[in-house]
Parts: C-alpha cells; sequence; structure tokens
C-alpha cells in the first residue's frame, strides 16, 4: 500500500531501498491446519524436486535456482495534494539470455518473494518454450481501484522512470509486460517514458510488450495467455493416453470446466473454450463469490456483468455461492485456477475432484500440494506451460518492435497472387470449378493475427511434446511439472556450460 509521508515514518524507514543477491522475504500462506511454504520457497522446492533427477554438476543447481538481483525502490508521487510513497520491485533471476523479460504485478499485497518467484517461474518458462530470454518480474504495491486514470499514469510513468534509469526496463536488458492489475494502457504509458528519457534509442518501442497496437503492440497480445491456454489444452487433448491417465475421455467438446478469475486469462481461456472448443463452463470463481450452473454460463454475459457491477454476486439464472473457494472443490472434469498464487494448498488439495487441473494462474498449486496430486496420479498441467502464450506473443512484438514492420506486410498480397495462381492451374487442368470455400482458403494471405497464432500453437505444441517425452520416458519423472522443470533446467544449464559455467 502507497505510504502517506506525515504519520507512518516507521513503516517508511523499516523499507530501505537496496539491492541485494537473496535473502527474501518470506510471506508464509499457512492454512490453521497445515504449515504452508512461501510462494518463493514452493516454487524452489519444486525445481529441487526435478533438478534431484539430473545429474548436474555441483553448484550449478544453486546458481540456476537463485534470484541473481532484486532491487527494491520507494518513490513519492503527489496525489489530490498529498505526497504518496509507493514501494516496488524488479526482480532478475537469470541473465542467460538477454534481455530477461516478465510482467509488473500492481497488487495491494505484493512483495520481494512473490516477484522473486513469478521472476523464477519466468526463467523456466522462458526456457521450456524456446523463447530466448532471462527471467525477470515487477511488482507494485498499490490497490490500482484506489485512483482514477491521470494519476495511475503519474504513478506508472515515475515507476518506470525509477526502473529505467537503472537498467530495470531497456529494450535489450529488461522487457517488462503486462501481468495481474495492468494491461496495455499502462504498457503505453511505459513505453512513452522511456522514449523521452532516451530519444535517440531506434528500439526504445521494444523496452516494453503487451502495448496496444497503435503503440507498437501486436495483433493478438490482449488475449495470447488466454489463447495459449486454448492451445495447451488442445494439445494435451491430442494425446490420448495422457487424456486416459486424468481419466477422461475424447476432446475438449462438452467437457465440465471450472474457472477461477474472470480477468485477462481466465476470461479469454474460458470464452475460447467455451466458443471454439464446445465446452461448458459450469462455475466462475470470482474475488465476491462464484457462480455455478450445470446448464453452463456464458462467459461473454458474466464477464459483461462483472464489468458492470465490479462482481458477479447478482448475476441471473445461476447459483451464487459466498465463499467462492469451496467452488474449487466441485466436481468437475477441468479445474482452470487462473487468479492468482497458492489457492490449492494441502488443505484443500485432498479435497479437490477435478480430473485435471490446468493451472493458468501463476502458482496457483503450492508445492505441498503438487506433491499430493502427484503421488495420487491426479494430471497437473503446470502453470511455466499453460500460460505461455503471452510471453511467446511478446517476443513476437518484441521481434516486430527490433525489425519496425509488422508480420505479413511483405508477403500478405504475393501469397493472395500466388494462390489465385494455384487455383487458375487446377481448374484449367480439370476443366471445372474449384469450390468456393476451398479458393477462397487457398488464396488466403496470413495478417499479423495469422501468423502471432501460427506461432503461439506451434510454441505451445511444441513445448508440450518435449515435456511429454520426459513425462513418459523418463522412470523418475513422476508428473508433468516434474518433465517440464527437467526441460527447462536442461536448456538452461546447457546456455551456462556454453558461457564456459
Ligand atoms: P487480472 O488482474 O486481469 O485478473 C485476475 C482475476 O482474478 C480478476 O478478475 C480478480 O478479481 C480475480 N481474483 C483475484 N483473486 C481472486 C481470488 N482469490 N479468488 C477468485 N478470483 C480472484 O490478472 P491476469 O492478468 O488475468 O492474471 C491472472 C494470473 O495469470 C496471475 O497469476 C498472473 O501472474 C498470471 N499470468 C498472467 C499473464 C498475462 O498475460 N496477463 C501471463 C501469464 C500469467
Amino acid at each position: 500500500m502507497p505510504v502517506p509521508i506525515n504519520g507512518t515514518e516507521t513503516m517508511v524507514k523499516k523499507l530501505s531501498r537496496k539491492v541485494s543477491r537473496d535473502g527474501a522475504v518470506r510471506k508464509p500462506a499457512a492454512t490453521a491446519e497445515h504449515k504452508e511454504v512461501s510462494f518463493l520457497e514452493s516454487v524452489n522446492k519444486m525445481f529441487d524436486r526435478a533438478a534431484a533427477t539430473l545429474d548436474l554438476p555441483p553448484g550449478l543447481p544453486e546458481l540456476i535456482k537463485r534470484c541473481l538481483w532484486v532491487y527494491q525502490v520507494r518513490f513519492p508521487v503527489k496525489i489530490r495534494g498529498k505526497i504518496m510513497v509507493f514501494t516496488g520491485w524488479r526482480g532478475v533471476h537469470s541473465e542467460h539470455r538477454l534481455p530477461t523479460k516478465g510482467g509488473i504485478r500492481y497488487a495491494p499485497v505484493v512483495g520481494q518473494d512473490e516477484v522473486e518467484a513469478l521472476a523464477a517461474l519466468m526463467t523456466y518458462k522462458c526456457a521450456l518454450m524456446d523463447v530466448p530470454y532471462g527471467g525477470s518480474k515487477g511488482g507494485l504495491c498499490i490497490n490500482p481501484k484506489e485512483y482514477n486514470e491521470e494519476e495511475l499514469e503519474q504513478i506508472t510513468r515515475r515507476f518506470a522512470n525509477e526502473l529505467a534509469r537503472r537498467g530495470f526496463i531497456s529494450p535489450s536488458l529488461n522487457v517488462p509486460a503486462p501481468d495481474m492489475g495492468t494491461g496495455a494502457r499502462e504498457m503505453a504509458w511505459i513505453a512513452d517514458e522511456y522514449r523521452r528519457m532516451y530519444p535517440s534509442d531506434i528500439d526504445a518501442i521494444a523496452c516494453v510488450t503487451g502495448k496496444p497496437p497503435i503503440a507498437g503492440g501486436i495483433a493478438g497480445r490482449v488475449e495470447a495467455t488466454g489463447r495459449g491456454v486454448q492451445y495447451g489444452l488442445r494439445e494435451f487433448f491430442r494425446n490420448p493416453k495422457d487424456v486416459a491417465r486424468a481419466g477422461l475421455t475424447g476432446d475438449l467438446a462438452g467437457k465440465r470446466i471450472i474457472v477461477q478469475g474472470l480477468g485477462n486469462v481466465g476470461y479469454h481461456a474460458a470464452k475460447f473454450l467455451q466458443e471454439e472448443d464446445g465446452a461448458r463452463i459450469i462455475g466462475i470463481i470470482e474475488r465476491d463469490g462464484a457462480l455455478v450452473s450445470e446448464r453452463g454460463l456464458i462467459v461473454e454475459e458474466v464477464a459483461a456483468y462483472k464489468k458492470q457491477h465490479q462482481g458477479v454476486c447478482g448475476f441471473p439464472d445461476a447459483t451464487f455461492v459466498k465463499n467462492g473457494s469451496v467452488i474449487l472443490e466441485e466436481d468437475c472434469d477441468i479445474l482452470i485456477p487462473a487468479a492468482t498464487e497458492n489457492q490449492i494448498t494441502i488443505a484443500n488439495a485432498p479435497r479437490i475432484r477435478a480430473k485435471l487441473i490446468a493451472e493458468a494462474a501463476n502458482g496457483p498449486v503450492t508445492s505441498e500440494a503438487d506433491k499430493f496430486f502427484s503421488d495420487a496420479g491426479k494430471v497437473v498441467i503446470p502453470d511455466f506451460y499453460l500460460n505461455a502464450g503471452g510471453v511467446t506473443v511478446s517476443y513476437f512484438e518484441w521481434i516486430k518492435n527490433l525489425s519496425h514492420i509488422r508480420f505479413g506486410r511483405m508477403d500478405r498480397r504475393m501469397m493472395e497472387v500466388r494462390g489465385a495462381h494455384v487455383i487458375e492451374a487446377i481448374e484449367s487442368v480439370a476443366g471445372k470449378k474449384v469450390p468456393e470455400h476451398l479458393a477462397r482458403q487457398v488464396k488466403y494471405g496470413a495478417d499479423e493475427i495469422d501468423h502471432i497464432r501460427s506461432g503461439l500453437d506451434d510454441t505451445m505444441r511444441k513445448a508440450y511434446q518435449e515435456m511429454r517425452d520426459v513425462w513418459h520416458g523418463n522412470p523418475k519423472v513422476p508428473d508433468i511439472r516434474t518433465a517440464a522443470f527437467v526441460v527447462a533446467i536442461q536448456k538452461i544449464a546447457s546456455s551456462y556450460q556454453e558461457m564456459g559455467i
């Protein structure tokens, strides 16, 4: 939370500005009956489980696991006549590839532990997906709902300025993106602030991704993470052996899904799965409670209602459950936690009845709960695979910014002309017309959005198969998450070894 200068001096003094190499601030996620570890410890425990299956040189797992840098900043902004002090972090987990990459989160409760954990997940995610970045993440303690747009712009610009001045925002060193509480608007402000600071940098616009298309962004970035969840689930369902392991059959059509969090990721994932794959969204869990309907909820309608009423309570034609988190435990085919971390702990894991858990949020399942699921043979598709659509499309945006040209601009019309010639040739040889719907497809020239979707789909499929080969091929690897870590750790270890470390 922002700290007003008057009257809270002790708090101000305790939070000194510092650059530290480790020493995470522990934020326990304990329950009444069970002691849970912090988010960072949780990620590290999962890493350790995977690293133990590998024969790495001594010291290398520790080097890969630990966060290299954490920058904590406190900065003042004058709001409504009062000086407010804000606290933010930018963590750089690994520089085995540069730039480093990761979102900036705005939340009332955010801290160093969380930023380090999220930065670590970014390292593993980028390695797994063959996105050539190191991992980073940022956070600002703020409740965005307490400020108007003009104030948020002031705060964001000042935060960006503080980070950029110290190399924590830069097209070649560290490239942020949206996360919880931020979106295209904040990214546009950050890009503009950076360009003002470095007007002669021809690549300045590549300092951040997730910008609106009009401000140097790319088609399909807003929905990219949700789209990636859809593509990842489609790939899972293309593998009958894996589907059977989850106790399921067939494809996504008719599958009963519960989604937690109808924000950017959850909304897009649920919408695409419902509208394009025929899945049934039987539960939506939000902050103020959950909606349940066995007939299925229309995602667009719930999202519109939530926007208008700042919550889902009162939505017609569905049962409202005030204590929404109990709906995580309802019977369903697929549970998609898409809200925040530490939602499924050892306290509620034994009561989870979903056949498949598809992690769209970062860290929704703690390491203890994950071990429980692994031992019980329950299939969990891990976060740093399933929500990698955002960083994958961010990578495409960064490439677009550095090449200063949109995808498809050079070849779209050429493809159309070539397609028309192919149709002409077929028709002249066959002596009859090619059906119009087929002719249209052959003559189609791919636009930017087509390139993005194709690149994302390919990335999700390839990474799934890499995880799968390890999962089914290595008897020491019990589950998909451990397989994902193994793939990522091996790639990072190779990079370090190439560097002579
Ligand atoms: P968002 O702020 O757009 O949406 C989060 C939604 O979850 C909101 O609707 C909020 O009301 C709801 N929510 C929060 N806490 C809740 C709780 N305890 N119970 C029920 N609902 C709750 O955030 P987002 O960008 O969709 O991110 C969601 C998750 O996905 C985060 O873990 C984030 O790190 C991860 N993620 C986001 C992106 C991205 O591109 N935005 C990419 C990768 C991963």
